[in-house]
């Protein structure tokens, strides 16, 4: 007889965890040890197909050897000098951003909580330099469902109310109304109101593509009404749909937001947050207007996150990840939706490029499966990495080097466990 191990690896790893460290997140019990490409391995040596890589961060994948090998070099030369001084990496991702966006301007922090803050500052600034018949204005519309951060600014935007509940009472002045309906934001506007923040594809609540006028509308909307638009492009930006910013997809003829956020997938699994805003709006910002700095952060810009997310910019140009990305997502969606027509459990098949919603139906859910948790554990234990939303909502975003036979084992294995 074999003698079992008292402890496994995964289990002194869990030991240590639960010891000292803050349980706020609901964790499987796996630990995961190294990746390479789209496959993960734990602690155990079981290997994975991570359809799910990182929950956006990890854009090129597990340890890209070009990512590894820009911030060895960076890390041999430079690492952080603080923002009083130019560092050449930064410029470079701001650069390569204008280039590939919409010729904004970039403030450098870490996180899309953080991201975001700097885009509702903006909105305030905006609102004191362009006030209402009240003063300044400072109402900021969000949509139902929507997720923009967890921080004190970004927790009232968020349209989801258990992430705030607990926190109350939350910053005043936020609103919000039901994604992809133009009327609604219409009437929600107020003469206080100073910004839009909306996802272009609204993620947390599970994947959501809006009609084709929705983001024009909202840009006319804002015009009209001399508000700022911000997207919120934490989860879509940087090729994840098959545009470099999602919106573009859908804003056309020199038309832009006034800001678009960006997070996750910028860094390629670094803590990098970006807030990209129009020329005009970004001087808002200029410390010449009030002598001292009015937004910062100390470690924003570093240069390893810089590196890495400067080498992430090439390999995405060079390598054409984003039309990969639109291939890709067209030939799965269209296969997901084929297999929905005979699966009574799938109600709806969304996304665009590699950012992909399954909608489960909550009632033929009993009848086949336990839903989306179980399908999701399922997954997990045959080797598969996905993840569920919302309870009915599985979620695909692999990374963007992903192959088309990679990405179509792994849906033959999706099919085959919800199918049952
Ligand atoms: N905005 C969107 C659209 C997100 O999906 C998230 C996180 O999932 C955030 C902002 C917050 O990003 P972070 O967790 O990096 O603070």
């Amino acid at each position: 007889m074999v003698d079992m191990p008292v402890h496994t690896k995964t289990t002194e790893i869990i030991d240590r965890h639960n010891q000292f460290m803050s349980i706020n997140y609901a964790r499987y019990p796996l630990a995961m040890v190294q990746g390479k490409g789209v496959t993960l391995e734990d602690a155990e040596g079981k290997q994975y197909l991570d359809l799910f890589a990182g929950f956006g961060g990890p854009l090129l994948g597990h340890c890209h050897e070009e990512l590894v090998a820009a911030v060895t070099r960076q890390a041999n030369k430079l690492w952080h000098v603080g923002n009083l001084f130019h560092t050449e990496p930064q410029t470079q991702v701001a650069e390569a951003i204008g280039r590939l966006g919409f010729g904004g301007r970039c403030f450098f922090c870490h996180s899309g909580a953080d991201a975001n803050e700097a885009a509702l500052k903006l909105a305030r600034l905006y609102g004191h330099v362009h006030p209402g018949p009240n003063g300044p204005r400072y109402r900021v519309v969000s949509t139902i469902d929507s997720f923009h951060g967890r921080s004190f600014g970004t927790m009232p935007t968020t349209g989801q109310p258990q992430v705030g509940q607990h926190f109350v009472p939350l910053p005043p002045g936020h609103v919000h109304v039901a994604f992809d309906d133009i009327v609604e934001i219409d009437r929600a506007m107020d003469e206080d109101t100073v910004a839009v923040i909306v996802e272009p594809i609204q993620g947390e609540a599970g994947v959501r593509v809006p009609s084709d006028n929705y983001l024009p509308a909202l840009r006319q909307l804002c015009d009209e009404r001399d508000c700022l638009l911000i997207f919120d492009e934490v989860w879509t930006g940087c090729g994840r749909t098959g545009r470099f910013f999602a919106h573009q997809h859908w804003l056309t003829n020199g038309q832009v937001p006034d800001i678009a956020t960006l997070a996750k997938g910028i860094g390629g699994g670094l803590a990098v947050g970006v807030c990209c805003a129009t020329p005009e709006v970004a001087t808002l910002f200029d410390w010449h207007h009030y002598g001292h700095a009015v937004h910062a952060t100390t470690l924003g810009g570093n240069c390893l996150s810089m590196a890495v997310a400067g080498q992430l910019l090439e390999v995405i140009e060079r390598d054409h990840l984003i039309n990969h990305a639109e291939a890709l997502g067209t030939h799965a969606i269209d296969r997901l939706r084929r297999f929905a027509r005979s699966v009574p459990a799938v109600r709806q098949v969304r996304g665009r490029g590699l950012f992909i919603g399954i909608e489960l139906d909550a009632k033929a859910q009993g009848a086949w499966f336990g839903g989306v948790v179980d399908v999701v554990n399922r997954c997990m234990e045959q080797g598969l990495l996905i993840n569920g939303t919302q309870g009915t909502t599985i979620r695909l975003a692999p990374a963007l080097i992903i192959s088309q036979d990679q990405l179509d084992q792994g849906l033959d294995l999706l099919e085959a466990i919800i199918q049952g």
